[in-house]
């Protein structure tokens, strides 16, 4: 059995006698590997060498840190592909799929290849007599990550980039169930020039998780995962006074004005619900027309838009989407559509009960649409995270805009709609962090930022962009006064002012 170890001092550091995780192929339901989970000794092999090698990466002049950034940028490119199906092969979304989610991250680190412009301080010649006032930014230490599984290239990308970049060693916990990417990636920063400890990969569960928590060299820590466990990672690590983001679950809505264009709207909704299996927090499963007609008119052309849709292995080119990441996750989407029935929802199309000839032991499900479906149903209140698009009906906009508003997570939202107005009232009033205007899934670019509202997110600063930036350094803010000769040293017991 092939064993996947950590990564730690730019070595494979293997751990004896170790609990370990099974990784499994998704499309076939085979076990392919075992994850070593590491413990709090291991976690401490990491620290040391991430302490030994911060202070000269931290010295070294950002342009120079830039140049690294380039070079690991290259190297991605060149092994996209490899990379790809090492991704699609422990996570299941199809080969095309993965090429976006690394993508998605490779822009994360074009945009930290900018740091040395984007660790500019602040300067103020002359804020009072001799007195000149500056700030800088620099690196926290050492910091961690800890990411899901839903995304295994981009998410470790939107954190150690940055971090990085600004000085920073980082200590990455992927997720357990798809772990070789973080770890390959790892390699290939170091093949990118980056020193030894200042990227340091370390697998494991809850035990690690906490112990990251609780290490008093690890100065901050960013999660994304499910808001159950991002609440608690976000109160644990903040008790232990670190700094903390934490991105969670979310349950996207997709409204539909009567005057959206029909085709390209139920095109979109079809590509966010269904893609990699529904398994993205920004998948849109919720899909709200406004108006009987709207309502009537989307169903039907949702219905026919299902039947075409191919579920396949994660290699076939054809397929539109592949497994999900494990038979215990797709019996959760099942309770979740029985569930939908029981409450009294129509279901409209069953993906449940499918199987591909010829892995009758992957974790498929074929797409389900389920109609009738009102906030008072925890079905529709909770993440079921699987190809299953809900549709709650809307008798104007005021109702439809309240939907998403008032649910408990408020990770992104998107209107269908020509009207410009509405679009403008809808993307000030709603209470969702990301808005998509005839974009299905409006995650940020990379220069902007990404984090959702409620409880999609936890903390104050977002993923990415300057607040990738922001997170990873502080700010030193520097008052100097360099009297001209002969001035006059008064004795002051009032707070000094600049008058
Ligand atoms: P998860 O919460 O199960 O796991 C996330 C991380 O937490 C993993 O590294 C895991 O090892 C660790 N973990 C698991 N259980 C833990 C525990 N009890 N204590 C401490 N750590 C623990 O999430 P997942 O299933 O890997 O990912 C899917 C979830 O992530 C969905 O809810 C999805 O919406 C969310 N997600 C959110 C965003 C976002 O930016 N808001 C992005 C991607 C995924």
């Amino acid at each position: 059995m092939r064993a996947i170890t950590h990564f730690i001092h730019g070595n494979s550091a293997p751990l004896a006698g170790a609990r370990v995780a099974d990784v499994l192929n998704p499309s076939t339901g085979a076990v392919q590997a075992q994850v070593e989970l590491a413990n709090l000794a291991h976690l401490q092999k990491a620290v040391d060498s991430a302490r030994e090698a911060q202070p000269a990466w931290a010295a070294m002049n950002p342009q120079r840190r830039a140049r690294v950034m380039f070079r690991f940028k290259e190297l991605i490119e060149q092994n996209m592909d490899d990379l790809a199906h090492l991704l699609s092969s422990e996570h299941g979304k199809v080969v095309a799929d993965s090429k976006g989610d690394i993508q998605r991250g490779l822009e994360v680190v074009e945009f930290a290849c900018g740091i040395p412009h984007l660790l500019k301080g602040e300067y103020t010649e002359g804020a009072g007599p001799g007195i000149d006032v500056y700030s800088m930014r620099q690196p926290l230490g050492i910091v961690a990550g800890i990411t899901p599984f839903n995304f295994p290239a981009m998410i470790p990308l939107w954190m150690l980039a940055p971090a990085i970049a600004c000085g920073n060693a980082f200590i990455l916990k992927p997720s357990e169930r798809d772990p070789s990417v973080p770890v390959r990636l790892a390699e290939l920063a170091l093949e990118a020039g980056l020193p030894e400890g200042i990227l340091n990969v370390v697998h494991g569960d809850k035990e690690i998780v906490d112990a990251i928590l609780d290490h008093p060299q690890i100065k901050a820590v960013s999660f994304v995962g499910s808001s159950d466990i991002a609440n608690y990672v976000y109160g644990r690590g903040a008790q232990n006074g670190k700094r903390v983001q934490c991105m969670g679950g979310a349950k996207n809505h997709g409204i539909i004005l009567p005057d959206a264009d029909m085709d390209q709207a139920v095109a979109d909704i079809i590509g966010a619900a269904y893609g990699s299996a529904g398994e993205r927090c920004m998948a849109l499963p919720v899909v709200t027309p406004v108006g009987e007609a709207t309502a009537e008119a989307l169903r039907a052309k949702l219905v026919t838009a299902i039947e075409s849709l191919r579920v396949g292995i994660s290699t076939d080119p054809d397929a539109h989407y592949g497994p999900v990441v494990t038979a215990q996750h797709k019996a959760r989407i099942e309770n979740y559509i029985q569930m939908a029935a029981d409450e009294g929802a129509e279901i409209v199309v069953d993906g449940r009960g499918f199987s591909l000839q010829g892995y009758e032991e992957g974790f498929f499900l074929a797409p389900t649409l389920i109609d009738r479906v009102t906030p008072q149903m925890k079905s529709y209140q909770d993440e079921i995270f699987g190809p299953v698009l809900q549709i709650l009906r809307a008798n104007s906009f005021e109702e439809a805009l309240s939907y998403p508003s008032q649910h408990q997570y408020g990770n992104g939202v998107a209107i269908f709609t020509r009207n410009g107005d509405y679009a403008r009232k809808f993307a000030s009033q709603v209470e969702v962090g990301m808005v998509g205007i005839n974009v299905p899934i409006p995650v940020p670019v990379a220069y902007h930022s990404f984090g959702g509202w409620k409880r999609s997110g936890f903390g104050d600063l977002d993923q990415y962009g300057m607040d990738g930036v922001r997170f990873y350094t502080r700010t030193k803010k520097i008052t100097q006064r360099w009297p001209s000769g002969g001035a006059v040293v008064d004795q002051s017991f009032v707070i000094p002012t600049m008058k």
